[in-house]
């Protein structure tokens, strides 16, 4: 992934707040303003606050809060960082989300230091101004031209007050370098058939009275909002009409830049951050994806084997690198969420009937374990493409154990301490660790790979970089019986030697990695070892 190239500009900062209903997609319009100024020749980054006390989403439950999105630096954050660089393509880091939590835990830690010289540590100034300095590191220690902080729940929050009073006065001191877009929903009433924009005028009070003024409305919408209507909000809003943009509802989400330039949203951020207008953007690969995307009318179906089926937020990222591979392939990704409590010996043929590919989730704990073993060993004895990541990877090493090298009972020691066989097993890194929060293996690392394999092939280098996010490991102990039985180690840690990926040389397409290559796809990269599984799912 590309790294920022250092800084011509002194940064602007563009603040995203929402208001009248969460999940309008703060997110996709901030990454696609992005886009859209990264595509002008600007450094662009984007910022997320999260109002709530976990230092950082990596202990919340995938329910609670979505797929934990991992960056290169080992940072556990926000699904929506996943997007900022599926669209951006560039690194993200630790700085780019920052939760409440971290802020108390830095201010408190200063004030144990007695760093505050004997005062009075308060929300303001002290919370206030430690959320302004982890928003400014974007420009002092990133050097980025212009720097998009999304604010995330909504205006009137108890929760998000401080970031909004951090935000209001940052606008204060930057002056024309800051400026504010506030997204809102415009409700359809199917009874009276009419867009309502009072929840809008509503939201956008309860911003001034925290003394902000947006300088931009995106209005969220199913229909399309009439001039009329967008001059009544402006004129109601005391924004300028055409700096009243829309966002309608449309297939994917990768048509929002699109949707947004054809608005001027990026010349209208130029124009109030008072920076150089530069070329118009060039959207040129971006648009070849759209257009693939739009023309792939013939099917892949890929079944996606995970206990968290019902939220598919969880596996966000997974769904995103088949979409950017099945695109590139001229192919509609046709993805079967599976859920592996559901799976058992008995129904387990009829369940995974028809799928060109498997895949099988990351994932923690002992729930759905067996009916992932269970579609492995379809898999593997169907000659079934497969695509084992993380706890997928694991599963994929315990049922070998066990179906192939008749180990009975083999297991990894997460879901049975006493496996007489723990073929994946805790790292010794990892034995003395009792804290939960950010402990695990986090973050980029070296992966060697072996010639003549299929990851070598596929990669076609030696040394790779994947993002990882476990605490158990293959227990290389085992691993001549794997290979004599035909399971070899094709990637290894360099350094430590842990292996980070098995494959089966003779079925068509078995591969099975300890890391996450679903986090480094994007739009215009998609990731190798999807391009490769579906190519062959598409072969059969
Ligand atoms: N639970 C497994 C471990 O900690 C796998 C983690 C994952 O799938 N991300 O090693």
């Amino acid at each position: 992934m590309e790294t920022n190239k250092g800084q011509t500009i002194e940064t602007r900062y563009v603040f995203v707040t929402g208001g009248v209903a969460s999940s309008l997609g703060k997110g996709i319009i901030s990454a696609s303003l992005a886009k859209l100024l990264q595509s002008r020749g600007y450094n662009v980054t984007i910022q997320k606050l999260d109002p709530y006390l976990n230092i950082d989403p990596g202990t919340l439950n995938p329910y609670e809060h979505g797929e934990c999105y991992v960056t290169e630096d080992g940072a556990e954050t926000d699904l929506d960082l996943g997007h900022y660089e599926r669209f951006l393509n560039i690194a993200t880091s630790q700085d780019n989300n920052v939760t409440t939590g971290r802020i108390y835990k830095n201010v408190i830690t200063k004030e144990r230091k007695g760093d505050y010289l004997g005062k009075t540590v308060q929300i303001v100034p002290h919370i206030t101004d430690e959320i302004k300095r982890n928003i400014l590191l974007m420009g002092t220690r990133h050097k980025f031209d212009v720097v998009i902080t999304e604010i995330g729940g909504t205006v009137g929050d108890i929760e998000s007050l401080p970031f909004i009073e951090a935000v209001r006065q940052l606008k204060w001191e930057l002056g024309y370098k800051a400026m504010f877009i506030h997204l809102t929903l415009v409700p359809y009433l199917q009874a009276s058939k009419e867009l309502k924009t009072k929840p809008t005028q509503h939201s956008v009070k309860a911003l001034q009275e925290e003394g902000i003024q947006p300088d931009v409305l995106v209005l969220r919408s199913e229909h399309d909002l009439s001039e009329e209507l967008r001059t009544k909000v402006a004129r109601f809003c005391n924004v300028e009409p055409q700096a009243v943009v829309q966002s309608v509802d449309v297939s994917s989400i990768y048509e929002v830049p699109i949707l947004m330039q054809k608005q001027h949203l990026d010349e209208i951020a130029i124009r109030k951050l008072q920076l150089p207008m530069k070329n118009e953007p060039d959207m040129t690969s971006w648009i070849h994806f759209l257009d693939k995307l739009k023309n792939s009318t013939k099917k892949v179906k890929i079944g996606l084997v995970g206990k968290y089926v019902e939220l598919p937020d969880a596996y966000k990222s997974i769904i995103e690198a088949v979409n950017h591979a099945a695109t590139y392939n001229d192919r509609k990704a046709d993805l079967q969420l599976i859920h592996s409590e559901s799976l058992n010996a008995e129904n387990i043929a009829e369940k995974l009937n028809g799928l060109n590919g498997i895949i099988v989730a990351p994932g923690f704990g002992q729930r759905g374990i067996e009916g992932k073993i269970l579609a492995v060993q379809y898999a593997r004895e169907h000659d079934i493409p497969f695509l084992g990541i993380c706890l997928g990877m694991q599963m994929a090493v315990v049922e070998f154990a066990r179906n192939v090298l008749h180990f009975e009972g083999a297991n990894s020691s997460e879901m049975d301490h006493a496996t007489p066989y723990p073929v994946i097993d805790l790292m010794e890194s990892q034995k003395n660790i009792t804290n939960k929060g950010g402990t695990m293996r986090l973050g980029a690392y070296e992966c060697k790979l072996k010639k003549g394999t299929k990851a070598y092939e596929i990669y076609g280098k030696e040394i790779v970089r994947e993002r990882h996010r476990h605490r158990y490991e293959y227990n290389s102990k085992y691993l001549e019986d794997f290979e004599k039985a035909g399971m070899i180690a094709s990637g290894t840690n360099p350094e430590t030697g842990l292996v980070e990926i098995m494959e089966i040389p003779t079925l068509k397409w078995y591969v099975a990695c300890q890391f996450h290559p679903e986090y480094s796809s994007t739009v215009l990269k998609p990731h190798p070892l999807f391009m490769s599984f579906i190519k062959a799912a598409i072969k059969g």
